[in-house]
């Protein structure tokens, strides 16, 4: 690893656990950090913009980019396509840029696989109950759906070995808390900083 390369975060969870305000908020506060652009083929949300939160692409569109070899992760989660387009990561990691990717557990297994030194962080609600709650709260799930997605939570937190860290999103204030001294202390390893000190002792 160079002496100023970023360091690459992937924050990775299930859904209703709060991983996108943690994700959100941790860019905001840290200036040195980009987000990784992924690639979706599932439409726009409100809100969301173009380059900034996805690159809007159509299937036959992220085929091509798969041919020619532009994604660093893919994956297929329930019926859309997920990539991330790896240029960029590498641009940004190599300018010195943190670099911090929302993606789900197969994409987070395939980047820890190429990349040893990325930081796998999962974010949990305190218990299935919570979670349960939650995605009840927000209205958006059929009770198969809610059954769905508490069996994948399980299914996901059964491999986190995966991950480095587990962050127990209770309150949002205390989860971005630990997200943030996760990252500051991976920044102060003795591993990360070999380069630097090196060129110290020279
Ligand atoms: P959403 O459609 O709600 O934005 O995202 C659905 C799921 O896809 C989330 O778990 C999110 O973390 C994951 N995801 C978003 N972008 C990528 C990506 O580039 N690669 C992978 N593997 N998963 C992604």
């Amino acid at each position: 690893m160079k002496e100023n390369s970023g360091l690459l975060i992937i924050i990775s969870g299930p859904s209703g656990a709060g991983k996108g305000t943690i994700y959100e908020r941790v860019l905001t506060a840290s200036p040195n950090m980009r987000r990784s652009v992924s690639v979706t083929t599932r439409d726009p949300r409100q809100g969301e913009k173009e380059g900034i939160h996805y690159f809007f692409k159509n299937k036959d569109e992220f085929k091509k980019m798969l041919k020619e070899n532009a994604f660093l992760e893919h994956a297929t989660v329930y019926t859309n396509y997920y990539g991330t387009p790896q240029k960029e990561v590498f641009e940004n990691l190599e300018k010195g840029h943190d670099v911090i990717f929302d993606i789900d557990i197969e994409g987070a297994r395939q980047i820890k696989s190429k990349y040893k030194d990325a930081i796998g962080i999962f974010v949990m609600p305190p218990s299935f109950e919570i979670l349960r709650e939650r995605l009840v709260n927000r209205k958006t799930e059929t009770e198969e759906s809610l059954l769905r997605r508490i069996g994948s939570a399980k299914s996901e937190l059964a491999q986190h070995e995966l991950f480095d860290y587990i962050v127990f999103n209770d309150t949002i204030e205390r989860a971005v808390e630990d997200t943030m001294n996760i990252i500051s202390a991976e920044k102060n390893k003795i591993s990360f900083n070999k380069e630097k000190i090196k060129k110290l002792l020279n």
